[in-house]
C-alpha cells in the first residue's frame, strides 16, 4: 500500500469492493481532501487517445487524467450513489479535487459520484455496491420475504377452509339434514294416509 503522510486525513483500507479511502479525522463539509491526478492525456494525441483504464477522469472534451499512477491516492476513493464527497472540476487549470460536501467522521469511508458514464459502463453490469445501493437490496430481499410468508399464509388458509367446506358438505351429503326431512316427509305422508 502506499506511503501517506500521517498528517493527511486518510488512509487507504479495507473496504466492500476492495479497497478505499477512509478518514482518519475529522474532515468538514467543503474541504478540498485530496487532488485526483496523473498524466494528462490529450485525445487529439492517438497514442494518448488509445489508453485505456478505469482511472481516466476526462476534464473537457480534449482533455482526461491518467490516474492510473500509483502516486495518485485519489484512484482508491471507490463510487457512491449518495456520496459524501464531489469532485471538483477546475477546466481551465485540468485539475481535479476531490471535495467534502458533507461532514465526514474519522473512520468513514470516502466516496463520490463517478458519473452515469462510468456507471453504466462498469458498475450497472456487476451491481452498484455502494451503501445506499446495498441498503436498497438488502429492503427489496426483505420486503421479497415477507411477501412470500403473505402469500404462504393466504394459501394456507384457503386450504383450511377448502378442507373445512368438504366436511360441511360431507356432512350435508351424509345428510343429518336431509334425514330428519324425509323422516318429516315420511310422517306427513303417513298423517295423511290415516
Ligand atoms: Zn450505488
Amino acid at each position: 500500500m502506499p506511503a501517506i503522510s500521517p498528517n493527511k486525513p486518510y488512509r487507504v483500507g479495507r473496504s466492500r469492493t476492495g479497497l478505499g479511502l477512509f478518514a482518519t479525522k475529522p474532515i468538514r463539509k467543503g474541504t478540498k481532501i485530496i487532488r485526483y491526478f496523473g498524466p494528462m492525456l490529450d485525445c487529439k494525441k492517438e497514442k494518448d487517445d488509445a489508453i485505456e483504464n478505469k482511472y481516466l477522469f476526462q476534464i473537457t472534451n480534449r482533455w482526461t487524467i491518467d490516474g492510473s499512477v500509483r502516486e495518485n491516492i485519489a484512484r482508491y476513493i471507490n463510487h457512491a450513489c449518495r456520496p459524501n464527497a464531489e469532485s471538483d472540476v477546475k477546466k481551465k487549470k485540468r485539475r481535479v479535487y476531490i471535495r467534502a460536501i458533507k461532514d465526514i467522521a474519522p473512520g468513514d469511508e470516502i466516496n463520490y459520484d463517478y458519473g452515469t458514464d462510468y456507471f453504466k459502463e462498469y458498475l450497472k453490469p456487476i451491481g452498484c455496491k455502494c451503501d445506499s445501493c446495498e441498503k436498497k437490496r438488502k429492503k427489496l430481499r426483505a420486503e421479497a420475504r415477507e411477501e412470500k410468508k403473505r402469500a404462504k399464509a393466504r394459501a394456507e388458509k384457503r386450504a383450511v377452509k377448502a378442507a373445512s367446506g368438504k366436511k360441511l358438505n360431507g356432512h350435508k351429503a351424509l345428510g343429518v339434514s336431509r334425514k330428519s326431512k324425509t323422516i318429516a316427509k315420511g310422517r306427513k305422508v303417513a298423517k295423511r294416509s290415516r
